[in-house]
């Protein structure tokens, strides 16, 4: 491939402020909005789909990520995960296996890519908030590269996350109350020890790492474009990551359209769902969040902007979904396909019963559902 890199610098997507890529960036100096990495297609156009290599994993597509064609890529083999027919489900829906990742969630497609660019800027000291699986990814990643990772996770975290990320290396705090707890329990310590904040988009650099599921399920349905992608919707690094690489892959060519995403929330934490169907511009913050599912806990995403403009963009639907009906299909899911989902990740699977019936999507449309997540952190939920 060509050795010119496509990764220009960054920008904020609040005021448009832009930043050289040699900078260590956390949120924009000017205006404090969230900053994007800037991917030129410009120059990936010159690049042809014959000349993607064969790595196992996700950095296949690199020219994609914010990194350069010398740095070093702190990998644990991430990525590069199976999709799947669901032979159960009466439509055409087929499973991204995010399961199979090395710590068990598509955490570490965001990890590797955001501690492979903080690695080329010398950043050894990491902290983050998590409502778990991102500490896990974060404790992995870290120990590779020789960084360390301090990770504040909400108490009622399940204790097999708690575990992982300590067994990793990773110096653990438990905090009391919900992830914006923990958000702010990192942020004083980031101050007082001049450490580097890598929490969901107060770093810049998780989101394209987490948009190669894009690039991975146009390469796996032979550069066609599914019609849906079913999401679980959280902080939304994998939504507006994914929605930014399928834009890329229709700007260069390499696919004739977008598909358009679903966004499903937890009834009991749906803050998205109701900004969405409310028209509204921003995210208001979720009162007494409660479910079952800790991925999707998350009362006021840093990103809701941005996520509500990408599903909009996309033409998409937002709903939410009982815990009872993820508790039911995570059941289902085990016994009819063999997947052991954790309940944030089977909220895809309970949506799919409502897209049907409701005649949101047709049942001869192409749905690719994304399955995040792993239960084997969680079989106590199971
Ligand atoms: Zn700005």
């Amino acid at each position: 491939m060509s050795q010119k890199t496509a990764f220009q610098g960054l920008q904020c997507t609040g005021c448009h402020s832009s930043y050289s890529k040699g900078e260590i960036l956390q949120k924009c100096r000017k205006c404090g909005g969230l900053l994007d990495t800037i991917i030129n297609p410009e120059i990936l156009s010159e690049k042809s789909k014959d000349e993607i290599d064969s790595t196992r994993s996700m950095w296949r597509f690199r020219d994609f990520l914010p990194v350069d064609s010398e740095d070093k890529i702190v990998s644990a083999g991430e990525g590069d995960t199976p999709l799947r027919k669901l032979s159960s489900l009466q439509g055409n829906v087929w499973v991204k296996d995010e399961t199979r990742n090395p710590t068990g969630t598509f955490k570490d497609r965001g990890a590797s890519c955001a501690i492979t660019a903080l690695t080329r800027l010398g950043v050894k000291n990491l902290v983050l908030a998590s409502e778990g699986n991102a500490g896990c990814s974060f404790a992995l990643y870290s120990q590779i590269a020789k960084a360390r990772c301090r990770v504040f996770l909400p108490r009622q975290v399940n204790s097999a996350k708690q575990e992982l990320s300590r067994k990793m290396g990773a110096r653990v705090t438990l905090v009391e109350g919900t992830i914006a707890d923990a958000g702010r329990s990192a942020e004083a310590v980031v101050k007082s020890e001049r450490s580097y904040n890598a929490s969901t988009f107060v770093t810049p650099y998780r989101h394209d790492g987490k948009g190669t599921m894009a690039l991975e399920i146009c390469e796996q349905l032979g550069w066609r474009t599914p019609d849906w992608i079913v999401y679980p919707l959280g902080g939304g690094v994998g939504l507006v990551g994914m929605w930014k690489m399928f834009s890329i892959l229709e700007k260069i060519g390499w696919i004739k359209k977008r598909p358009r995403l679903v966004a499903v929330q937890p009834a009991g934490c749906a803050p998205v769902v109701t900004a969405y169907n409310s028209k509204r511009e921003d995210v208001d913050e979720w009162k007494n969040p409660e479910t079952i599912a800790f991925g999707l806990k998350i009362p006021k995403p840093l990103a809701g902007k941005w996520i509500l403009r990408s599903l909009r963009e996309s033409g998409g639907i937002a709903l939410s979904v009982t815990d009872e009906e993820i508790r039911k299909s995570m059941g289902q899911a085990l016994k009819d396909e063999g997947l052991l989902l954790e309940p944030s990740s089977a909220a895809t699977i309970a949506a799919l019963p409502h897209l049907y019936g409701e005649k949101m999507i047709d049942r001869s449309e192409e749905v690719v559902v994304i399955a995040t997540g792993s239960g084997l952190k969680t079989l106590e939920q199971l």
